[in-house]
């Protein structure tokens, strides 16, 4: 990833609410092509650190990819948080900071589809965007429940008003506010998602948020390709590959941690593994790709990689689902999961950046 990585010239910045700033780039002339993005992906910032070099973060797009407005990300403070302060605090017009392109898979297949959209605080970010998107290519109805903990932390409020009473037939937003209503419970969930489960759901926000109302689609059975969850989490390694020096800083810093986490991997790779090279089908974008030589150890994604097979991926750690896959036959294990739960697994998804073979034939799709 590193050599993918891009200096973009900050134009704008704008203070939102008292906790979260919006953050225009100019994209370079000549990257158009890697900068082209669907509403719902994020941008991956360096962000300088003393202590480690650069701390890795991601942050959604919120502005849309229609309209030809510049690309804009929206940073909300994370109370002792180390990234989102520094940039709220630091980040200036004309200055330059080091991004990867947009990545992700929150992103609606249709425009035109209805929408039910649930976002928590800055997990309005991705669903803003989808939402003046849609509004704009898409002729679906879209329903946005919206949770803060009070008026003053509702980022984008007025955006919303003027259009939601642009677009009556076809926008509904409903703030929940928890000063007003306490936190939402799983059952005032549900019973607000109850009306609209032919919908795509799309969900973004803190944790407790994100669990509540995932519980209370699955109780209403909306299915997994309905379901779509994009969890807010701090990057714990750094893409940023070709940073050498503060690299190193950071492996001086995590040495004794790495070490232990290494051997607890290479004991999860090793336990179980094939004997001999296993057999690998794919399928990606209409593709099928075949090979004999998947060696047990090794996951994946970086298989696919070494056989110049360009497969989705983005965070590399378990913790988001760029990389999902679905079985058809055979058994992976994952190293570490952090984002599929029971139900994704019981249906064979897996995510193929963490996936070693235990099964001597493995077919999977990215579909
Ligand atoms: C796909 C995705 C999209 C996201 N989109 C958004 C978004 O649109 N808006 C948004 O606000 N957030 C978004 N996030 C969350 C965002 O990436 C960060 O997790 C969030 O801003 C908190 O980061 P933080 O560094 O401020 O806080 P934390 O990650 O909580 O900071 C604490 C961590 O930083 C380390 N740390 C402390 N000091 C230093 C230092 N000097 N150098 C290095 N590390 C240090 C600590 O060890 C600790 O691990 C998104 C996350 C993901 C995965």
């Amino acid at each position: 990833m590193s050599d993918e990585s891009f200096e973009l010239k900050v134009v704008d910045v704008v203070e939102e609410t008292a906790d979260a700033h919006s953050i225009s780039f100019e994209v370079p002339a000549g990257a158009e092509e890697q900068f082209a993005y669907r509403p719902g992906q994020f941008l991956t910032l360096a962000v300088p650190s003393d202590r480690t070099g650069v701390a890795a973060r991601c942050y959604s797009l919120s502005s849309s990819p229609v309209g030809g407005g510049p690309l804009t990300i929206t940073v909300k403070r994370t109370a002792d948080g180390y990234a989102s302060n520094w940039i709220c605090d630091h980040v200036r017009d004309g200055d330059s900071v080091r991004v990867l392109p947009p990545s992700g898979i929150f992103t609606p297949a249709s425009l035109s589809a209805d929408l039910l959209l649930f976002a928590g605080g800055s997990g309005i970010t991705p669903v803003i965007s989808i939402t003046r998107t849609a509004l704009q290519q898409g002729t679906g109805r879209i329903v946005l429940f919206y949770a803060n903990r009070d008026e003053r932390s509702v980022i984008f409020a007025e955006e919303l008003t003027r259009l939601a009473a642009e677009n009556p037939d076809r926008l509904v937003v409903v703030h929940w506010l928890e000063s007003v209503q306490g936190l939402p419970s799983q059952e005032q969930l549900k019973a607000f998602a109850s009306s609209f489960t032919s919908y795509d759901a799309f969900v973004c926000g803190p944790a407790p948020f994100m669990k509540m109302t995932i519980a209370a689609l699955k109780e209403l059975e909306f299915p997994r390709e309905r379901r779509h969850q994009e969890k807010f989490v701090s990057l714990g390694g750094n893409p940023f590959g070709d940073l050498h020096d503060q690299e190193v800083a950071e492996h001086e810093i995590e040495d004794a941690e790495r070490d232990e986490d290494d051997a607890a991997l290479d004991a999860a790779a090793n336990e179980g593994r094939p004997q001999g090279p296993v057999r690998l089908e794919v399928e990606l974008d209409g593709q099928d790709y075949v090979f004999d030589d998947w060696a047990p150890g090794t996951k994946l994604l970086d298989h696919l990689e070494s056989k110049g097979v360009k497969a989705p991926y983005s965070c590399r750690e378990g913790e988001c689902s760029a990389c999902a896959i679905r079985l058809l036959e055979g058994e992976v294990k994952m190293l570490h999961n952090d984002v599929l739960d029971d139900d994704d697994l019981a249906e064979g998804i897996r995510l193929g950046c963490q996936s070693v073979p235990v099964t001597d034939t493995v077919k999977v799709t990215y579909h």
